[in-house]
């Protein structure tokens, strides 16, 4: 039934919680898991030699982040990484078009500090978005 599923990774603890449930579902369905993980824009206003500073040192964090969610899916049948730049929802809303994925798994609530709010604003973009399932993971 899934054979496409994307895995959106902030590195929050709701996060590594769905990451375990994105790599639970890739193994039962033998499925490609595609991890992405964005950076906060980059402003536009910034000019050298600050644009290419905050570029690097963006990429370089993000990066860390895929590597941590890499770890924790393990070893599957297939995963891809797509590193970009946010806002969040746009890019996985944008990534779940193009590779036609059907399945999207995220957590309710990332990084943000409202920890009052049910549901993060950009989960509650995709789930609202989304043309295909959205399993969000508390
Ligand atoms: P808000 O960002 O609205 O202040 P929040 O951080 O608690 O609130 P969200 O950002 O909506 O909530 O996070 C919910 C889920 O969305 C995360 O668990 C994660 O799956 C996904 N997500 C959030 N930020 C990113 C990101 N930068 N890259 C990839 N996925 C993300
Ligand atoms: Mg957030």
């Amino acid at each position: 039934m899934f054979k496409q599923i994307l895995l959106a990774f902030d590195g929050s603890p709701h996060a590594q919680k769905a990451a375990k449930v994105a790599a639970d579902l890739a193994r039962q369905y033998q499925a490609t898991l595609c991890i992405v993980h964005t950076y906060d824009p980059i402003p536009d206003y910034l000019g050298e030699p600050f644009l290419q500073e905050v570029i690097s040192r963006r990429t370089e964090a993000a990066d860390r982040v895929m590597e941590q969610a890499k770890a924790l899916v393990g070893a599957l049948p297939q995963v891809e990484t797509e590193v970009l730049e946010g806002p969040a929802a746009e890019a996985i809303l944008r990534v779940a078009d193009v590779r036609k994925v059907d399945l999207i798994v995220m957590g309710t609530r990332g990084l943000g500090q409202l920890s009052g709010l049910l549901l993060g604003s950009q989960s509650q973009k995709v789930v609202t978005q989304a043309q295909c399932p959205v399993l969000l993971v508390r």
